[in-house]
């Protein structure tokens, strides 16, 4: 009986089969053609790519560069200038991609950023199939503003801090954060080229310049306001003033929960000169002692306030400006790191950085619980948080390269997460 099955199985499909012999066969002949054919067009292609890959073997990376150009011939680039239209928001949240630097030119790194318009962004992740075919996952991001490798601070400081600046005067709190992985340009952005001593070009400077000529403007001058500076950093949860030979401070509570950093040294300024001068002091004290450029720098955040005080009361703050250059959040480094110290320095600045997006969006929420104990960081913002007058930028920064790509994508969904921007969320294209 068994043995029936199989054979009654066979027969059925000769019974079937027989009638259309003629078509199956050439269906065959045509099966073989076409994959004569395309084993054909495999071997050209393969030919092809060796030929390429002989051709660029200068360059490791020309097929991921060839995607990236051809997926970029059909987009249609309209980039931000320096006089689009500047809109007044509560919470920003904008992108800023360096150029590649010399170094990275050399190496004949990949940039895998393209910004082709004035809010949007693409990453092109490279990508394997299981076949090892290499594909480009573009991811589409949309932001407040979208800045790429050609601006130069001057247009980044225009649509990020210089709207901020009407807000202090008008009696409310304003805070600009750089936020990105170590390298990525946050302190290029806030202090200007510190390489090449060129600090006038930054946002701090910039700030400075605005806040001087509004003080002595026919709209202000009436309010006999005084600029005044303090520039401290949080390093794995110690406040250092950055203004007094990094005095270890203090941070106190009061009952209606007023935050206060105790002792900190606060400047009168009057000049654009010396706020530079205190730039230069406190960037100078923020690197001392340090035996890479990025080794403690990267891990603290600092923060650089700006306050306008009434001259007639001077224990009262009309306006603050705070700009922060905050640590690096990249993660790979913590894990990578041996020691215990910087392994809980890197859990540190993971928790302050997820507190802060915490409370940039209670502080888009309004009235929403406002979790500023989770961090020193945003214990010492509180007030920047509250109030009906507080109004935040966040400009995350990325760098360009392919080896970047994950840190970037992470930045860019936390940037994403700070603001809920419509339709502005992951998509895929
Ligand atoms: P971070 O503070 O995020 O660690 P930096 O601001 O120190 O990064 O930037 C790293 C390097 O890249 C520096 O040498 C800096 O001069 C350079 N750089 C950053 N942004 C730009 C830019 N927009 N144009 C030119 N060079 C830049
Ligand atoms: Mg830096």
């Amino acid at each position: 009986h068994k043995s029936k099955g199989p054979q009654t199985s066979r027969s059925v499909i000769e019974h079937i089969s027989h009638p259309y012999e003629g078509s199956v066969v050439k269906k065959i002949g045509k099966m073989e053609v076409d994959r004569m054919e395309r084993r054909k067009k495999q071997a050209e292609c393969k030919a092809e790519k060796v030929e390429l890959n002989k051709k660029n073997a200068h360059n490791p990376h020309w097929e991921l560069n060839q995607m990236i150009s051809d997926y970029c011939k059909k987009l249609h680039f309209q980039p931000l200038t320096m006089d689009d239209v500047i809109e007044d928001r509560l919470i920003t949240v904008c992108v800023r991609k360096r150029p590649l630097n010399k170094g990275e030119h050399d190496k004949k790194e990949v940039d895998v950023i393209t910004v082709p318009s004035k809010n949007q962004l693409i990453v092109h992740e490279p990508k394997s199939k299981v076949d090892l075919t290499k594909y480009l996952d573009n991811h589409l991001f949309k932001f407040d503003y979208t800045f790429d490798e050609n601006c130069s601070n001057d247009v980044v400081y225009r649509y990020t801090a210089q709207p901020l600046i009407k807000t202090i005067f008008e009696g409310g709190f304003a805070t600009c954060f750089a936020y990105g992985q170590t390298g990525s340009g946050k302190t290029y952005t806030m202090s200007g080229d510190v390489s090449r001593n060129n600090l006038n070009k930054g946002i701090y400077a910039m700030a400075a310049t605005d806040i001087f000529h509004l003080i002595a403007s026919p709209k202000y001058k009436h309010l006999n306001l005084i600029v005044t500076c303090s520039f401290f950093e949080i390093y794995s949860r110690k406040v250092l003033d950055l203004l007094n030979h990094k005095a270890d401070l203090k941070i106190l509570e009061d009952g209606r929960q007023q935050v206060q950093v105790v002792g900190l040294t606060e400047t009168v300024v009057s000049t654009v000169g010396e706020v530079l001068a205190l730039i230069t002091e406190g960037t100078t004290a923020r690197t001392s002692g340090q035996t890479s450029a990025n080794e403690n720098s990267s891990r603290s955040h600092a923060i650089f306030q700006m306050y306008l005080r009434p001259c007639k009361k001077f224990n009262s703050i009309h306006g603050k400006f705070s700009l922060i250059d905050l640590a690096g959040n990249e993660r790979g480094a913590d894990t990578l790191s041996s020691t215990k110290t910087t392994r809980m320095e890197g859990g540190e600045i993971n928790k302050s950085l997820l507190a802060l997006k915490e409370c940039i969006r209670a502080l888009g929420r309004k009235k929403a619980h406002l979790p500023f104990r989770l961090s020193k960081l945003t214990q010492v913002l509180r007030d920047s948080f509250i109030g009906t007058n507080s109004k935040t930028c966040m400009i995350a920064m990325v760098s360009p390269g392919v080896s970047s790509c994950e840190n970037t994508l992470n930045t860019l969904r936390y940037a994403d997460r700070v603001k809920e921007l419509g339709g502005g969320d992951l998509q895929h294209l």
